[in-house]
């Protein structure tokens, strides 16, 4: 799968919220929490048996993330307001990001080093996992990154994180039901967009879901 649009209108960041946009249940949820284990198909539960589960097509998009040429200087964020991170950097750690046959990853320096595979959690240049204001998170990745907001992509399944962020200029997209390969084509478009548009349109409007999602056509 090709990454629509040119090098310039890929985002710098590209911030993923944890519960309910890349897995469910969300954290709270659980009863058993850590230790997490994996088992032989790739299965995270949880100490009480409780299987946590990537949403849709979150791997799909972080076997993308992690080999198409395209985002190979985009960097990866984790932006959640958790109060279980202790229990949420454990399930990043054992979901694995296998790349697809013949293909090279970013992070090979990485996973190649410790010589084991490739997880979410290696993939994540950023980490902010703490509850408050996700505008406090998003204001420490760019103070330690120096990338602006409005080269930054983010994912949430709650809305009001999504219009709180926006206010900072970052490209906000609302994924009520986690992440899919529609949400996922919608906010590399909408980045795209506002970076091809003038300096207002790097703000997004408050919208649903956006229309032309699925066709893998930019306007
Ligand atoms: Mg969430």
């Amino acid at each position: 799968m090709g990454t629509e649009g040119p090098a310039a209108a890929v985002p710098r960041i590209i911030a993923f919220d944890l519960d309910g946009t890349m897995w469910w249940p969300e954290m709270y949820m659980l009863t058993g929490g850590a230790p997490f284990r994996r088992d032989a198909q790739g299965a995270v539960y949880d100490s009480r048996g409780e299987r946590v589960r990537l949403l849709h097509d979150t791997l799909e998009i972080f076997q993308q993330l992690a080999a198409d040429p395209a985002f190979e200087d985009t960097e990866i964020a984790y932006v959640s307001r958790t109060e279980y991170p202790e229990w949420a950097v454990p399930c990043l750690k054992l979901f694995h990001v296998p790349v697809p046959d013949g293909g090279r990853s970013h992070y090979a320096h990485i996973a190649d080093g410790a010589r084991r595979p490739l997880t979410l959690h290696d993939m994540g240049r950023h980490s902010e996992i703490y509850p408050g204001s996700k505008l406090t998170h998003f204001r420490r990745i760019a103070k330690d990154s120096g990338v602006d907001f409005s080269d930054m992509l983010f994912f949430d399944n709650e809305n009001w994180n999504c219009r709180e962020v926006s206010q900072l200029g970052v490209v906000c997209v609302h994924t009520p039901r986690g992440m899919t390969n529609a949400v996922w084509r919608e906010g590399l478009a909408k980045f795209a967009a506002a970076r091809g548009g003038s300096a207002a349109a790097a703000v997004p409007a408050a919208r649903g879901q956006a229309e032309g999602g699925g066709k893998g056509k930019r306007r």
